[in-house]
């Protein structure tokens, strides 16, 4: 009995291309496909997030840098999200005595960028609802793929029904945990592997004063290096930062040692004294927030014939130490657009040259954001990297 033998296949017009997940890098790769004249269905598991209520209302920011904003200029949306971005100039450290040193990020207006996640998704959902070639279904999760057949199979979260679709194309931006890679991975001779930090992180808020305005200084992304393990501090409009602890799992300092709301403080206390007045609700949201965890995913190929592609964190997560996830997969977006111009719209070419350019620099970065972490949790606060930065800077 096969997934798909009770479901009969509802076929979808041949010249529709169908994307799987509607998150930062499905929306805007719908875009960018539509653009080239294309009709495009986006399938997403989650609700919509302009209806539902972005995350339970919290915000959450993420870097945007230099290769996410070509992205975004490549489909006309660069200079709308720079009106709600916050340029951070510099790296702000905090020492254990609350004594602030700093480093810029590169010369003169030079930045990378604070950008809310739920913002920017809502963002290119709606240009995307707007684009009269796309269209978007929500509470719609990927169970299933067949390869072979190239059919895939749906199941409404919401009503908990079932139905098969064909596809002509597949372009798989569902994510680390991807269903459709999950079908690739079962392809002979498929490389994959995931590999988990002994890291998680924790997601703290601090508010904004009570004149509205940002306790910290707000242009900035502000590091409290401690070693073993670190917390930074992003800005966002409305004068709040979001906090990201990075903490062990295990051992003497770490999640399983913190148990109760005294030891929270007394921790925090000790280790990132100057934070603690601001954050007031520390204990619970220490308890409340989840715990994430910190994958590395690599896989190869990314393309399956002229059917199906993955991109994003589908194809290459990463942990989020240089800041580059999301900017990666929105290069993804604008690198297999430009490939569609050049092969002509030849699927298999395109396909196969996508995988050969980008793999080598998933790989790099993959490297480079793990050994961020040890810079940005250690050596950021040592006196000879200072030294050599200044010397660096003459
Ligand atoms: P996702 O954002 O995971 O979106 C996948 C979408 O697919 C989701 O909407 C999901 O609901 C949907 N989906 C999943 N499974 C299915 C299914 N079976 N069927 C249908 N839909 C499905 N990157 C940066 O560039 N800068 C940063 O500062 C940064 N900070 C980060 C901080 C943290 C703590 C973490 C964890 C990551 C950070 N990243 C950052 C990385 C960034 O979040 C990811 O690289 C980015 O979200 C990848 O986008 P994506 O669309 O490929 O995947």
């Amino acid at each position: 009995d096969t997934p798909f033998s009770s479901a009969a296949a509802d076929a979808v017009s041949s010249d529709s291309l169908t994307v799987m997940g509607g998150g930062l890098v499905g929306s805007l790769l719908a875009l960018y496909l539509a653009r080239r004249g294309y009709s495009v269905d986006v399938f997403e598991r989650r609700a919509d997030l302009r209806r539902a209520g972005a995350e339970e209302g919290r915000s959450i920011n993420l870097a945007l840098s230099d290769r996410g904003w070509k992205a975004l200029e490549g489909v006309g949306i660069g200079e709308e999200v720079r009106q709600v971005a916050i340029p951070m100039y510099r790296r702000v450290m905090h020492d254990q005595q609350g004594q602030l040193t700093f480093q810029p990020y590169g010369k003169e207006n030079q930045a990378i960028y604070s950008v809310s996640r739920a913002g920017l998704n809502q963002k290119l959902l709606d240009l995307a609802e707007a684009n009269p070639q796309i269209r978007l279904h929500f509470n719609q999760q990927c169970t299933h793929v067949d390869l072979r057949e190239r059919r895939l199979k749906l199941r409404d979260v919401t009503t908990n029904t079932e139905q098969t679709r064909t596809f002509q194309r597949l372009f798989a931006a569902d994510g680390a945990f991807s269903a459709v890679r999950a079908a690739m991975q079962k392809t002979d001779r498929y490389e994959y592997s995931q590999s988990f930090l002994e890291y998680g992180y924790k997601e703290l808020n601090i508010e904004p004063g009570p004149d509205g305005q940002w306790q910290m200084e707000k242009n900035a992304l502000h590091i409290w290096p401690r070693g073993q393990y670190m917390m930074i501090a992003l800005p966002n409009l409305d004068g709040s930062f979001n906090c990201t602890l990075f903490f062990p799992y295990e051992g003497e300092n770490s999640f399983a040692a913190l148990q109760t709301d005294e030891q929270v403080l007394a921790f925090f206390q000790k280790v990132f004294p100057d934070v603690v007045p601001l954050l007031p609700d520390l204990a619970t949201e220490f308890f409340q927030n989840p715990t994430g965890s910190l994958v590395t995913i690599r896989c190869y190929p990314w393309a399956f014939a002229d059917e199906v592609v993955l991109l994003g964190d589908a194809s290459h997560a990463i942990v989020p130490f240089y800041g580059q996830g999301m900017n990666a997969g929105f290069e993804d977006c604008s690198v297999l657009d430009s490939l569609i111009e050049e092969y002509h719209n030849d699927w298999h070419a395109v396909f196969a040259a996508f995988q050969q350019r980008r793999k080598p620099d998933a790989d790099a970065i993959a490297d480079l954001a793990i050994y961020n972490f040890e810079e940005m949790r250690d050596r950021v606060a040592d006196p000879r990297f200072l030294l050599q930065k200044k010397i660096e800077s003459k």
